[in-house]
């Protein structure tokens, strides 16, 4: 079967397999990984390890932490307030949809927050453009979203700003490059493109540790992070290992560079079954379509609900949409083979003929 689900997602097959021969036994220890104290010499060489490939597959500069931290990205929204307005200053917000309206709503409980641009206008369907940002001046970050993981928007730039950019990139982090340097803080929660639920991965700029707001909790505080090697508490352990392991499995795939290609032909395949058809549709501007996650609506209620029941039985798991949006979502994340992406159009073929 294929798993579409838009998370926690499918993980590669290798690496479950792996997982599942390691369980009980670690490197010839007579103990799981699960079980490894986080101090042992062992676990520390296994989140070295994780955060080396990482940082290579990532191409992170040197003058960059990366943080495995826990609370899931919703953390994040919270955290990056806190952060990085110690200093005074506001929070420059874009809107393309529910995730970034979560960051911005955290940016405004927490510190001062504005919106720069938001596609509000346009029913959510493309990215307002670089002329649209209207900057606070006395901003401390510009935040946005790269993905939008239920609208299925996702940016087609990255914006150029004076001040630092944050950028939530759960669910497109390792799906294409990017070029870190252009970024003060990336955060990602890992169910998506990297592991199980229970990390958050944060990839921040080394001069932007020093501007926390005093009541910061620790355990919110990326500076302590930093200066701890992630490790300020019980660290997601098992969490930490299994995303190690889908590095390496990325590594083996040849890296971000060759997994976007195939991510590309893979999405392309999609989008075209869908505007093929007359049958099924997604609204979203061409070139605001996600890479990774792909809705797409049918005509009624009745038919979506044969859809989803029918997809099933096939061996097609988890298609049903955001309710917010309703009908389908496809979530094509880099362990999604080309090859569920072939039988989900084969099927999307053949229940139109029936249906259409
Ligand atoms: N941001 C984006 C873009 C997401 O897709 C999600 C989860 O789906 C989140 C944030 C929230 O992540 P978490 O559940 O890890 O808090």
């Amino acid at each position: 079967h294929f798993n579409f689900c838009s998370g926690p997602a499918t993980l590669p097959t290798a690496v479950l397999e792996r997982a599942r021969d390691e369980m009980l036994d670690f490197e010839g220890r007579g103990l799981s990984v699960m079980e490894m104290s986080h101090r042992s010499e062992a676990f520390i060489a296994v989140a070295e390890r994780a955060e080396a490939n990482l940082r290579e597959l990532m191409q992170v500069p040197d003058n960059y932490s990366v943080l495995f931290m826990q609370g899931g990205a919703t953390q994040q929204f919270g955290c990056v307030p806190l952060n990085l307005l110690g200093k005074g200053g506001r929070g420059n917000y874009l809107d393309t949809g529910i995730w970034s309206q979560k960051a911005l709503k955290e940016g405004r409980h927490l510190g001062e927050a504005h919106m720069v641009a938001s596609s509000e206008g346009n029913g959510y369907t493309a990215a307002p453009g670089q002329e649209a940002l209207s900057l606070s001046e006395d901003a401390a970050y510009l935040h946005y979203c790269d993905n939008e993981t239920i609208g299925g928007l996702q940016m087609d730039y990255v914006p150029q700003v004076e001040t630092p950019l944050v950028c939530d990139m759960s669910s497109s982090i390792l799906s294409r490059t990017v070029d870190v340097s252009k970024f003060g803080v990336i955060y990602a929660g890992a169910q998506k493109n990297i592991g199980p639920a229970g990390i958050v991965i944060v990839i921040v700029r080394n001069d932007l540790l020093d501007q926390a707001r005093r009541e910061t909790p620790s355990m919110l505080n990326w500076k302590a992070f930093a200066d701890n090697g992630s490790m300020l508490n019980t660290p997601a352990t098992y969490a930490w290992y299994l995303s190690g392991l889908v590095f390496e499995w990325l590594k083996e795939q040849g890296g971000v560079d060759a997994i976007e290609k195939i991510n590309r032909r893979k999405a392309q395949k999609l989008y075209e079954a869908i505007d093929n058809s007359g049958f099924y549709s997604n609204p979203i501007a061409a070139a605001n379509r996600s890479l990774t996650n792909v809705p797409f609506v049918l005509g009624d209620e009745t038919l979506n609900k044969a859809f989803l029941a029918e997809s099933e039985a096939a061996g097609l798991l988890t298609l049903k949409g955001h309710r917010s949006v309703g009908g389908m979502r496809a979530s094509l994340y880099n362990a999604m083979p080309e090859e569920g992406v072939d039988r989900l159009v084969a099927f999307m073929q053949d229940f139109e003929r029936r249906y259409g």
